[in-house]
C-alpha cells in the first residue's frame, strides 16, 4: 500500500464523534458518515481527497451490537451524506438518523444488489429477538460484501450517491470507483483460484455466526455456526451440541474465531469436537490500521488465506 492510500486509510478508520482533518485545498469537502468499517473502506476509496469521512463503528467492532453515542448523533447531525450497508446490519442507524436529526442524502449500499440475488433470513432454530433483532421478519442476509461480485455493486451505489450528493466530484468518484472495480474483479477472480485448491469435499469450515453466507454461495464453500445472522442473537445448548456432533462425525478441523465478536463459543465448541482454532477471521469490521485486514482487499485475502489452510487439514 502507498503512502497516500495509506492516509486515507487512517481517515477512513477514525471513529465516530470527530471530523477527520484533511489538509484543505481551497474547496469543500462533502461530509460522510459510514456506519462502520467495511463500508467506511469502499467510501474512502470512491471519495478520496473530496470528502471529509467519519466512521461510526470503528475497526474491530461489532455493528450488530453497536449503542450509539452522543458524539454519534453530533456527526451525524453534521453530515451531508450518511452511508449505511442497510437490511437490518445497522438496525441502529435509521433511530440515529431520525434522531440526530440527519437531513442529507441516505446512501444504502445493498439497494444497488438485485432481489434475485439476496439470500433470505434463513430463520436459524434459536430464532431472533433479544433486543437486538438484526432486521425484518422474511428479510434478507445483510452479510454481502463477502461476495466481491455485490460488494463491486456496493462501490457503484456509493460512487453514484456521492456523484449526486456533490455533482462538482461526480467525475472524479465515477473514475476512482471505475479503477477500484478492476481490482475488485482481480481480487473476485483471485479469490475463485485460491479456493479451487482445496478440494470440493473438504470445503467446509466452522465460524462464530452466519456471516459468510454470501461467501459460501459465491465461491462454493459450507459454512456452519453456533449464532445465526446477528451476533445479538444467543446460541441454544441444542444447537451447539448437534454442530459439535457434526464437526466431529464430518471431521472438520478448519474453526474460525471472528475478529468483531467473543471467541468463547468458538473455543469451547473446537475444545469439545478436537477441532483447532485457526487465525482469526475478519468479518463484520476490518482490523485497525496496520493490520492483517486493514482494508477491505486486504480483508478478503487475509481470509481466504486463512481458510484454505484451514480447510486443507479437513
Ligand atoms: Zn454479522
Amino acid at each position: 500500500m502507498n503512502q497516500i492510500s495509506r492516509r486515507r486509510l487512517c481517515a477512513a478508520l477514525t471513529i465516530g464523534g470527530a471530523w477527520t482533518a484533511l489538509p484543505a485545498f481551497g474547496q469543500q469537502k462533502l461530509k460522510v458518515v459510514a456506519s462502520f468499517s467495511i463500508v467506511a473502506d469502499f467510501v474512502a476509496t470512491v471519495g478520496g481527497e473530496r470528502i471529509e469521512l467519519a466512521t461510526l463503528v470503528g475497526p474491530d467492532k461489532d455493528a450488530h451490537t453497536y449503542q450509539p453515542t452522543a458524539g454519534d448523533s453530533r456527526t451525524v447531525a453534521g453530515a451531508q451524506v450518511l452511508v449505511t450497508n442497510g437490511l437490518g446490519f445497522e438496525s441502529w442507524a435509521d433511530r440515529l438518523a431520525g434522531a440526530a436529526p440527519f437531513k442529507g442524502r441516505r446512501i444504502v449500499a445493498t439497494s444497488a444488489v438485485p432481489r434475485e440475488r439476496h439470500l433470505a433470513d434463513h430463520g436459524h432454530s434459536h430464532g431472533h429477538g433479544h433486543g437486538h433483532s438484526h432486521g425484518k421478519p422474511g428479510g434478507s442476509d445483510p452479510h454481502m460484501w463477502q461476495d466481491v461480485a455485490l460488494a463491486r455493486r456496493y462501490v457503484g451505489a456509493i460512487a453514484e450517491g456521492l456523484a449526486q450528493a456533490d455533482p462538482a466530484s461526480a467525475d472524479s468518484f465515477r473514475q476512482r470507483a471505475a479503477t477500484y472495480d478492476k481490482r475488485l474483479a482481480e481480487l473476485d477472480a483471485w479469490v475463485r483460484e485460491q479456493i479451487a485448491t482445496v478440494p470440493a469435499a473438504k470445503r467446509r469450515v466452522i465460524t462464530g455466526h452466519d456471516a459468510f453466507r454470501y461467501f459460501a454461495r459465491a465461491y462454493g464453500v459450507t459454512f456452519r455456526a453456533p449464532q445465526g445472522l446477528s451476533t445479538a442473537q444467543e446460541a441454544s445448548a441444542k444447537d451447539v451440541a448437534t454442530l459439535i456432533q457434526q464437526i466431529r462425525r464430518e471431521g472438520i478441523r478448519a474453526i474460525f474465531i471472528e475478529n468483531m465478536s467473543s471467541p468463547k463459543l468458538i473455543e469451547q465448541i473446537a475444545r469439545e469436537a478436537g477441532g483447532v482454532v485457526g487465525p482469526t477471521l475478519y468479518v463484520d469490521a476490518l482490523s485497525a490500521p496496520g493490520g492483517p485486514a486493514d482494508s477491505y482487499e486486504k480483508m478478503l485475502r487475509h481470509n481466504v488465506t486463512a481458510l484454505v489452510a484451514g480447510m486443507a487439514k479437513n
